[in-house]
């Protein structure tokens, strides 16, 4: 049994970005990674433009110019601004050539096509938005690594970009097992529990920007889980089995992974819950064996599922991000496992929560961190500094 530092560790030496990055629209880009450098094809903005609704002016000793033209967001005007004349103009629109300053609507006044400012006040350049003042057409724009949120995607679009050079997602597949396990929306057989699995694992992947493409249920036989394990290997970058990684009698995963020739890269943690975890990997496929239990699936798929997407979809930070918050109340231990405990934590502290075992989802729902108490340790006293796990 390894500690959950080394697993975290096995797991970052064996993970790597997946290959041939891909063009997807900008549009579509949201939480993808970068991977390249973009220039901008464009100045921004493309030409002299108005900041506010008003009047181009040139300059003037008078304070006093006719206004011989209008020019709307949108126009290209072809005149030259001669001196004593001004345009009207509108927010973003293009200046015309000779434009020594712009003056605000609010600022002046008007006698049908005759304007008055005064003339001390002119501040030449005065809302004008330059050319290129926000980036220079071949200069870098987004650097390569960058995660894409939505203010990339409107930088992109602002410069005209269509289509973005990305890290590819994981292809990632789930087979849920467990003969008890009956989908929910019709009356309970004896005997049997309501599958959860499924939706929770894939909620956790919608949750961070991650799919999950491909999902069946397999029989705790051994011939049906493996041929549905060797045909989702295939397709997959990676892999997640639910239950039957115990070591029961009817607990397969070890033995078909090994028969389909995984390499096992560990098996169980030094921690609670989720200690029967397995991880494995067939080329470049990276497999989860991930406890039935829902909370420790919860759990493992936290600290060790999420890393490894991220880090095969360029993602720099790919590991959980962790804080110290003094607890609330008293923590106990009476086991020699790395605990980590569902929690609430607000700016100032954190709270475990009740119903910590780990086929209880009922307080999971409400958490939002674990409270991570190491293997050594078999007390956090109230106030005390405990590392905090933030989802
Ligand atoms: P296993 O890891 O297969 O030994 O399962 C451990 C516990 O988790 C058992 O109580 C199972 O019934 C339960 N379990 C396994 N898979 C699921 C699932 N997909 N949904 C809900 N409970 C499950
Ligand atoms: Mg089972």
């Amino acid at each position: 049994m390894i500690t959950f530092k080394t697993a975290v560790k096995i797991i970052s030496e064996n993970t790597f970005i997946l290959k041939n990055p891909e063009a997807i629209k900008v549009t579509d880009s949201l939480g993808y990674i970068t991977s390249e450098d973009i220039s901008s094809g464009t100045d921004l903005p493309p030409f002299d433009q108005s900041n506010v609704d008003g009047y181009a002016v040139t300059d003037s000793d008078s304070g006093e110019w006719r206004i011989t033209g209008e020019i709307r967001a949108g126009d290209h005007p072809e005149f030259r601004l001669k001196k004593g004349e001004a345009a009207r103009v509108f927010t973003g629109a293009e200046l015309p050539a000779g434009t020594y300053s712009v003056l605000m609507q609010e600022n002046v006044s008007t006698e049908g096509d005759k304007l008055f400012y005064s003339a001390e006040k002119i501040v030449k350049g005065k809302f004008i938005r330059k050319k290129g003042v926000q980036i220079k057409k071949g200069t870098p724009a987004v650097r390569r690594g960058t995660l894409i949120n939505p203010a990339v995607i409107g930088f992109l679009l602002s410069m005209g970009i269509k289509f973005v050079k990305v890290h590819r997602k994981p292809v990632l597949s789930l087979i849920v097992t467990g003969d008890e396990l009956q989908e929910a929306g019709s009356d309970l057989k004896k005997g049997k529990v309501y599958e959860s699995n499924l939706g929770l694992l894939r909620g956790l992947a919608m949750y961070n920007g991650f799919e999950i493409r491909y999902t069946t249920a397999a029989r705790d036989r051994k011939s049906d889980l493996k041929s549905k394990v060797k045909t989702l290997l295939k397709k997959s970058d990676m892999l997640l089995i639910s239950g039957g990684v115990s070591v029961g009698k009817y607990d397969y995963v070890n033995e078909v992974l090994n028969e389909l020739n995984v390499s096992k890269l560990f098996y169980k943690v030094s921690q609670k819950p989720g200690k029967p975890l397995y991880f494995g990997k067939k080329s470049n496929t990276a497999v989860f064996g991930l406890p039935g239990n829902p909370a420790s699936a919860f759990t493992c798929f936290y600290l060790y599922v999420l890393p490894v997407l991220k880090k095969m979809s360029g993602h720099k930070k790919f590991l959980p991000v962790w804080k110290k918050l003094p607890v609330t109340n008293e923590i106990r231990k009476d086991f020699n496992l790395s605990w980590f405990l569902r929690a609430k934590h607000s700016e100032v502290n954190v709270t475990p929560l009740d119903a910590q075992a780990s086929f209880m989802l009922r307080t999971l729902t409400e958490a939002n961190c674990f409270i991570h108490m190491p293997l050594d340790k078999n007390k956090i006293s109230k106030g005390e500094l405990a590392d905090v796990c933030l989802f």
